[in-house]
């Protein structure tokens, strides 16, 4: 039997972004909305994720526009004291269920269909009851397209002999008290977390052994607090940003300005780093990883066994006792950007650097206020994810002629002015006496950092 439901929108994925996107709709349209994920409740991967997950960004501007997530504190104690509170996964997947249930259920405009299988034919089938939807809608959203990926979801990327240990983070907290050594490999945002997490729990420094394939550059989670109290740090941020695009002679010497405007911090001082995924940390937190003194930068682990790790580069012994962590999923890969708005096909993508689920709810505001085709998706043109260090040029280039264009919108304007869940929206307050001035140079700076930005580039790729 196939249930068949009318919808003016199918929302696929009932992620962050998913959720989102749907949020604007329900507060700014009349639209109805069938909403299809392989998942029994909302959150996508935030319900996969370990145990001592928390966001990087903080809570004040993360979720759905029209509900806060937290409570806006700003943390008096740990490492990071100093920056609004930051949501646990459990706190996250929790509020994204209460959105769903408290509101936009209640709407009466939502149908949701959980543990039901978008198939790419078009057709939605449970996953339990073998049920077939067909839902006939105007719009099909695709809110699956960034493709997250955490390491509980899929087996390590490296071989695992000889009876070794190799774990996912989220077994990490209920095996911890059996090994007396610790191997963390991968140095992105999970691996930060899992060592900070170790180090929180006690273990000692010279037990933990993290695997850096890549150096990466870190933002100062500090310079990125959203919020009144904060709105001339964040706009004096990104000014400096802009003013050391304009003033370096290379991409290296731009880097170095950023780092001694303190918007980056790097992990060693002395290792170039080479990548930039978007993660933060606060200076306490660095302190703390600095403690580690086995870093181990061979490269990529092929395979572990007991007493060692083979990787591209050599080999590193282990010590006996040793309970390897696996937190080297690619949570971002890289896919083809497409147009977000194509006919009857809205694909959700990034259009604001490292900000997935503020760029979901761009798009929803575009999508409810526009309707010209073009103009919606000259609004909404994809930043590139981050990678390789130069990407943060490579964004910075996209993010910046995105905001150029959506000073042009009135439309877009106002909803950031009033947006919860916009990260910079200190920066776009005209009204606000402590960075007005500094808004009218910030059009100009734009303008002339866009290009500086891309000829530091194109002189890289000559050299290379
Ligand atoms: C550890 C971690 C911390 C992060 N912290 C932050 C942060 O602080 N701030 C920030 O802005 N971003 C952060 N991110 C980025 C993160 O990508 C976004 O916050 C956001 O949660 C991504 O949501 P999404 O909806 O794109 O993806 P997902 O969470 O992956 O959701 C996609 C959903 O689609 C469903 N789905 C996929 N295919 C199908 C199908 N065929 N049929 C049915 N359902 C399907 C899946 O079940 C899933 O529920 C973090 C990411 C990670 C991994």
């Amino acid at each position: 039997m196939t249930d068949i439901i009318d919808s003016d929108y199918l929302v696929i994925g009932a992620g962050g972004m998913g959720m989102a996107f749907v949020d604007e709709l329900i507060t700014q349209t009349t639209a109805t909305i069938t909403i299809v994920d392989r998942n029994h409740r909302p959150g996508g991967h935030w319900n996969d994720a370990y145990p001592f997950v928390r966001l990087h960004q903080t809570s004040t501007c993360y979720g759905v526009n029209s509900t806060p997530l937290g409570k806006a504190t700003i943390d008096q104690v740990g490492w990071n004291k100093g920056c609004y509170e930051l949501a646990s996964g459990s706190e996250v997947v929790a509020y994204f269920d209460q959105v769903m249930r408290q509101r936009f259920l209640p709407s009466g405009r939502v149908r949701y269909l959980p543990m039901c299988e978008y198939r790419d034919d078009g057709s939605v089938v449970s996953r339990v009851s073998g049920t077939e939807y067909s839902v006939r809608a105007k719009k099909i959203v695709d809110a699956t397209y960034i493709n997250v990926t955490v390491p509980s979801q899929r087996p390590p990327k490296f071989k695992v002999l000889d009876g070794a240990v190799c774990v996912p983070p989220n077994a990490a907290p209920k095996l911890a008290p059996e090994y007396s050594k610790f191997t963390v490999v991968g140095s992105g945002k999970t691996g930060i977390d899992t060592c900070l997490f170790l180090l929180e729990m006690g273990v000692a420094p010279a037990d933990i052994t993290w695997v850096m394939p890549n150096d990466a550059w870190l933002f100062d989670r500090f310079t990125v607090n959203p919020g009144r109290q904060f709105t001339d740090i964040i706009t004096a941020g990104r000014i400096e940003v802009l003013k050391a695009a304009i003033a370096a002679d290379s991409v290296d010497d731009f880097f170095q300005r950023v780092l001694a405007c303190d918007q980056l911090f790097q992990f060693d001082p002395a290792v170039k780093p080479t990548n930039w995924r978007c993660a933060t940390v606060t200076r306490l937190e660095l302190e703390q990883l600095r403690k580690i003194p086995n870093v181990v930068r061979l490269g990529h682990v092929q395979a572990v066994t007991p007493t060692e790790m083979r990787l591209d580069q050599g080999t590193w012994k282990t010590a006996a006792n040793t309970l390897y962590i696996d937190c080297a999923a690619d949570g971002l890969k890289n896919r083809p950007q497409k147009k977000v708005f194509d006919g009857n096909r809205i694909t959700l993508q990034t259009v604001r650097m490292c900000q997935q689920v503020y760029s979901a709810g761009f798009i929803g505001n575009v999508e409810a206020n526009l309707n010209d085709e073009a103009r919606k998706n000259a609004l909404c043109r994809p930043v590139p994810l981050p990678h390789a260090a130069n990407d943060y040029l490579r964004c910075a280039i996209q993010d910046s002629e995105n905001m150029l264009v959506w000073l042009t919108e009135p439309k877009v304007v106002s909803w950031i002015n009033a947006s919860r869940i916009d990260l910079f929206s200190p920066i776009f307050k005209f009204d606000c006496p402590v960075v007005g001035p500094q808004i009218e140079a910030m059009g100009a700076l734009l303008q002339q950092a866009i290009p500086k930005m891309q000829a530091l580039l194109d002189q890289e790729t000559a050299q290379a």
